[in-house]
């Protein structure tokens, strides 16, 4: 099977491409992105099959039915990565949370951000290309604090790859920040930039619009790639855990054969949300994927009125901050299945002229056939985490969000995204508990308090040297990631 472009114009052909190509270079026609034309379906007779394999051989099941031009043998190399999480054989923990109510924890790989779970095996396959056809790549990133290390850890010491992390300096948690000074990797960099998140983002973008950036990162024979979620290689394995939780209900006998559930998402970028939808389409039966926001609630209003509004809108810091977006990158591949490439183009060019896109009445009936959207304040976030934690479950800041969406007459399964020892400061704010000292002692209180073990690799960082000392402007970027380049 091979991708297309999400944009095109009415007088131009649909452009193709491999998956490779596609991973390599992840922009496609008119600035638009990769998207399958058609997704495989799984049967009934397949899902029994399915719900009785191990997490790895489940998702070599689902990728094999793409029928993509990367061999079987380099997907399973990939997926190995999983043996470095905290249960070798199954990467995701399924849980029962309540009555009708079940948690899938995709926190326990090695950054303990769901992040982990795409790009881990991506990071594997990119580089694994990158070295078949003797290339280099640079790949870049602006962090709010998940997606960095995530990112550091996947590519360290990858070959034919170089990595750059920008993080705001005091914009992140400190175990966030100590994840990313502290990685080791020759071929890895961070600065921290003076700023927040949005300077973060902004010095990325003037990078990669930068002539003489690309100039001179071609005379060293760099090319740019991405690993944020605009790349199809991370949507195609976040589509497994979706499904995993499918084969999980079948396989607790929760789900009679034409029973559906109902997935929550905390949504930021779309990219888990849309892992959700693929999922459902190629079968498993999930009746609505629940959209939630934080207090940057425009795909609330998106699936609920069917308008996409920036105008006059500004980022609002929370307490949920890998969901503090405002332009949700994915949304476009789901427009795009929706109602082709033609009228994509059309909405996202008047989004990216006016800020604005309003989809016609039978568009938003489509989109909510199977969409719902909320979205949970700071305050009913922190509440929600105090209740659990009472209850004796750790939930962090962006799967408490989640609670609000849950419906109890029936079955929710909720899509846990970090482990709460990322969010220390805001977990304490949530319980009202007050510590002298820094973070590490927070993470101590807090963790008897939820009476849930703070990870070894989480405890060993505040003794681990930094690595990645620089806090910089953002315009001495540039020079300081060509400089490092050049070595
Ligand atoms: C990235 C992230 C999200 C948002 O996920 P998207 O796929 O971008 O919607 C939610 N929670 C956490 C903890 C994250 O790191």
């Amino acid at each position: 099977m091979r991708l297309v472009s999400t944009r095109t114009d009415k007088k131009d052909k649909v452009k193709r491409v491999n998956l490779s190509t596609a991973l390599l270079n992840p922009s496609s026609s008119y600035g638009g992105l990769y998207a399958p034309m058609k997704l495989p379906k799984i049967n009934a007779k397949m899902w029994q099959e399915f719900c009785e394999l191990s997490y790895e051989k489940l998702a070599i099941n689902i990728i094999s039915l793409f029928k993509f031009d990367i061999d079987e043998a380099s997907f399973k190399k990939a997926l190995k990565r999983y043996k470095n999480f905290d249960r070798p054989n199954t990467p995701v923990e399924f849980k029962k949370l309540d009555k009708n109510l079940y948690i899938n924890e995709l926190y326990h790989g090695p950054t303990r951000a769901f992040k982990d779970m795409a790009l881990q095996p991506f990071g594997e396959i990119l580089s694994a290309l990158a070295q078949k056809r003797g290339e280099k790549y640079l790949i870049m990133c602006a962090t709010s604090g998940d997606t960095g290390p995530a990112t550091l850890q996947t590519f360290a010491d990858a070959k034919n790859i170089k990595a750059v992390c920008l993080y705001p300096d005091k914009g992140t948690s400190e175990v966030q920040r100590l994840q990313m000074v502290c990685m080791q990797g020759e071929n890895l960099k961070v600065f921290g930039i003076k700023g927040d998140f949005d300077d973060a983002q902004r010095a990325l973008k003037t990078l990669l619009a930068s002539r003489n950036f690309k100039t001179q990162l071609a005379e060293n024979h760099f090319k740019l790639s991405a690993a944020n979620s605009v790349n199809f290689g991370r949507i195609l394995f976040q589509i497994i855990y979706h499904a995993y939780a499918y084969a999980r209900l079948l396989k607790l006998g929760k789900l009679g054969k034409n029973d559906t559930f109902d997935v929550i998402v905390p949504s930021g970028n779309f990219g888990n949300a849309l892992g959700a939808y693929y999922a459902k389409k190629m079968g498993a039966k999930i009746n609505k994927i629940k959209i939630v926001s934080n207090a940057n609630n425009i795909l609330t209003e998106l699936f609920t009125n069917g308008i996409y509004d920036m105008r006059g809108k500004t980022l609002i810091k929370t307490i949920s901050p890998a969901m503090d977006i405002l332009l949700s990158s994915n949304v476009e591949r789901l427009l795009f299945d929706k109602f082709g490439a033609i009228r994509t183009k059309e909405l996202m060019d008047e989004l990216n002229k006016n800020k604005f896109y309003k989809l016609n009445k039978d568009e938003l009936e489509a989109l909510k056939s199977d969409f719902k959207a909320d979205f949970c304040t700071d305050k009913e976030c922190e509440n929600y985490i105090k209740f659990w934690a009472k209850k004796g479950a750790a939930i962090d800041p962006h799967t408490a969000t989640c609670l609000k969406m849950v419906e109890q007459s029936r079955i929710n399964v909720i899509t846990s995204t970090a482990h709460w020892v990322k969010f220390t400061p805001s977990m304490m704010k949530a319980c009202d508990i007050k510590v002298k000292g820094g973070e590490k002692d927070a993470l101590k209180k807090m963790s008897e308090i939820l009476n849930d073990k703070v990870p070894n690799t989480i405890n060993a960082l505040f003794d681990a040297p930094v690595l990645h000392p620089e806090v910089i402007e953002q315009n001495a970027i540039e020079n300081k990631i060509l400089e490092w380049i050049k070595i």
